[in-house]
């Protein structure tokens, strides 16, 4: 038995041991989603239980080294992880900003003191984060932002307003673009973390058409932000930002493992549907996700290898969301007149019409497809700017 039989044997036997039979079912709804936080409330002993077994064996962030919470896996046995989890349909033990997209920018860009610090603290689900990028008049055009750092020799203090910052009424922490010389556009900007609570921060949440309201505007009066608190350099900020957004594209494209994009025609043909165009749009969804599956699996082989072309978390990202929105489209017209109910048990409260609704966020959130566009054309023809 090869090195990686053996782990996946042991990885399986710990699976079996440790998931809770109720961590193993689909999740349904926001609370089944263990955000972590110091406000998080668990909705059941089985949540609160499989993150503490997962946190124990660094499992929350299975790839990151063991200094800084993880659980040192290689790239091979992560993969074996989510494929052992996928197998018994385990939940992820924790969902966090601070894994999807902080985590992996410090790493990169972090003093030892903040990866043990900060990444500890992330791995445990003790801090919830935000993302406090975009601005009103500053989305696609980011690098125009115009929140304000005053340097006050040892902090900052900060004034502007972001939009759009999803979960800040429920974080504990934001990670936020600030200028920091109104001279340098580009490197003028600084990457700071803060405290959600810290004097002069409020947010107001703003309602989606699903119903929801999962983001806000966060406004900065006055906060004072000590100087500790900047990652990477001083005015190199947009660095760190970009990387970042690399793995936040990663993880809206479903390419970070979700299940989004699993194939549906098996299942609803074998509910019935007659409807032969309807029939054969499915099969070519079908196609088109396993065809996407591929290119993730041979994306991450050639990051693996070092040969990652720099255009890859955009195509993922573009190709994904367009997808994932084609997905739900098919979902609900095969689902006929039930699958627009808004509030009936049917439906568990218009779980598809809401989930179907939320997915045109997709493509929009975290750059949009036209912008996706933009920047993997720059990328492949090496264009400046790219
Ligand atoms: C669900 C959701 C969650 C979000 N969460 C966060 C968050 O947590 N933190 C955060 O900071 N932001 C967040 N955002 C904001 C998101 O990053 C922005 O909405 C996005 O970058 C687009 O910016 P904008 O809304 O200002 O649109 P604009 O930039 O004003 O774009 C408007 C339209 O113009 C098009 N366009 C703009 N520039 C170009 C161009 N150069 N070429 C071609 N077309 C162009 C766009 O494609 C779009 O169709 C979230 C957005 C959504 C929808």
């Amino acid at each position: 038995m090869s090195d990686l039989d053996s782990f996946r044997q042991e990885i399986r036997a710990w699976l079996e041991a440790n998931c809770p039979p109720e961590m193993r079912e689909p999740v349904r709804d926001e609370g089944d989603i263990c955000w972590g936080g110091r406000r998080f409330q668990f909705k059941n002993a089985a949540q609160k239980t499989w993150l503490e077994r997962c946190v124990a064996k660094g499992y929350t962030v299975p790839d990151w080294p063991k200094a800084y919470g993880g659980a040192g896996l290689s790239p091979a046995e992560a993969k074996i992880w989510r494929e052992e989890c996928a197998r018994i349909g385990a939940r992820p033990p924790l969902s966090s900003f601070g894994i999807w997209m902080l985590g992996p920018a410090l790493l990169k860009f972090g003093t030892e003191e903040q990866k043990v610090h900060y990444l500890g603290q992330i791995a445990r689900g003790e801090i919830r984060w935000c993302q406090g990028y975009s601005e009103p008049g500053s989305g696609s055009d980011l690098v125009s932002l115009q929140t304000f750092g005053e340097d006050k020799g040892d902090h900052w203090v900060v004034n502007g307003q972001k939009i759009w910052t999803s979960y800040a009424d429920k974080a504990d922490w934001i990670f936020c673009l600030v200028r920091t010389d109104k001279t340098n556009k580009y490197q003028g900007i600084s990457f700071l973390l803060f405290d959600m609570e810290s004097p002069g921060v409020t947010t107001k949440p703003i309602k989606l058409i699903s119903g929801s309201s999962p983001f806000c505007e966060t406004f900065f009066d006055n906060v004072q932000v000590p100087k500790a608190q900047i990652v990477g350099q001083l005015n190199r900020g947009w660095d760190v930002a970009k990387y970042l957004l690399g793995h936040e594209r990663e993880m809206i494209s479903g390419a970070g493992g979700s299940d989004r994009l699993t194939t549906i025609g098996a299942v609803i043909a074998r509910n019935g549907l007659e409807d032969p165009i309807l029939r054969a749009e499915l099969a070519q969804f079908d196609v088109d996700a396993l065809a996407y599956t591929a290119m993730g699996e041979k994306f991450l082989d050639e990051i693996k290898v070092g040969k990652a072309h720099p255009a890859q978390p955009n195509m993922m990202k573009y190709a994904g969301t367009e997808l994932n929105k084609r997905r739900h489209e098919l979902l609900m017209a095969a689902g006929g007149s039930t699958a627009l109910e808004w509030e009936s048990e049917a439906t568990s409260g218009g779980t598809p019409a809401r989930s179907w609704l939320r997915t045109k966020a997709n493509s929009i959130e975290g750059g949009t497809s036209e912008v996706m566009l933009n920047v993997i054309a720059k990328r492949i023809l090496d264009l400046p700017g790219a």
